[in-house]
């Protein structure tokens, strides 16, 4: 096999949490143009509609499970859908994500658990539940996106519960890794800088001065530069690959 034939996905099936839209779709999207069926997940409908039509347009195998991820029982049910429809899966996208900014002093206890629910919690709950079907077949890849803020603190708007939530996200990762290699099942995390999507204030000029400002190549990134890390995460070309956190955030932490 070579180099470029380990970034394959034919024949394995992809589930990407949060694949509705911003960066899983874009992730969605990598994964299918690698050769993976894909399941989206998400509780947006009408969203899920259009990313599968322009998955489909691109002969990318692509199906939707409404789902909410931090309801276990909906989680049990996606792995179930997505069993039933491919007969296998092999590989787990935790992306689904949401942000609070405020000063901590403002942060409200349902903000917290917001937070921590979607961003922690869940990638807990999917991770345990397709984590159970990966051990016992052996194999299987989970790559979570955690973010450049499990390692900083973004300022000016503030956002102490999505910072912890990050950081434990990418302990999570290294935990579940060396618990699960000896089972053939690799778990690692992404962390990006920032995107533009719906959750990133990237249009504010305050935020806008500040980051880009600091950020050694002096401008976000785009989805289209994190999605090839996913598919080296999710595919054979990270074989010896678990339990790392890829940075990818143009040299932000670095410095
Ligand atoms: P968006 O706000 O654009 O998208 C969030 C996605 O998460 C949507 O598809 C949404 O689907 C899904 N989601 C949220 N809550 C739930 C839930 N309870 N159940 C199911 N799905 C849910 O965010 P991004 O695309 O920007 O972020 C994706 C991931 O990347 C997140 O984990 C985020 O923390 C991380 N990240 C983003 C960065 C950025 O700059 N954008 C930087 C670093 C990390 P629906 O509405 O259909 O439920």
């Amino acid at each position: 096999m070579n180099a470029l034939d380990r970034f394959s996905l034919v024949d394995r099936v992809a589930v990407v949490t949060g694949g509705t839209r911003g960066l899983g779709a874009g992730f969605a999207r990598a994964l299918g143009d690698a050769g993976a069926a894909v399941v989206l997940v998400g509780r947006d409908s009408e969203a899920a509609d259009g990313v599968l039509d322009s998955l489909r347009s691109n002969d990318i195998r692509a199906d939707f499970v409404r789902a909410d991820v931090t309801v276990a029982a909906d989680v049990e049910q996606v792995l179930e859908a997505t069993l039933s429809l491919h007969g296998r899966v092999d590989v787990l996208i935790n992306n689904a994500g949401a942000c609070v900014h405020a000063p901590a002093l403002d942060v409200t206890p349902e903000d917290w658990r917001a937070v921590m629910d979607v961003n922690l919690d869940a990638v807990w709950t999917c991770s345990q539940t397709f984590g159970r079907q990966f051990v016992s077949q052996g194999s299987g890849s989970i790559v979570n996106i955690g973010s450049m803020s499990g390692f900083i603190v973004n300022r000016p708007q503030w956002q102490p519960a999505y910072n912890a939530s990050k950081a434990a996200v990418h302990h999570l990762t290294r935990s579940l890794a060396a618990e699960w290699a000896p089972h053939g099942v690799r778990v690692n995390a992404l962390a990006p800088g920032y995107i533009k999507t719906d959750m990133s204030p990237v249009d504010d000029p305050q935020f806008r001065q500040h980051w880009i400002e600091d950020a050694p190549m002096q401008r976000y990134g785009a989805v289209e530069e994190l999605a090839p890390a996913v598919v080296f995460l999710a595919s054979d070309a990270s074989s010896f690959v678990t339990g790392s956190v890829l940075v990818a955030d143009g040299g932000y932490t670095a410095f």
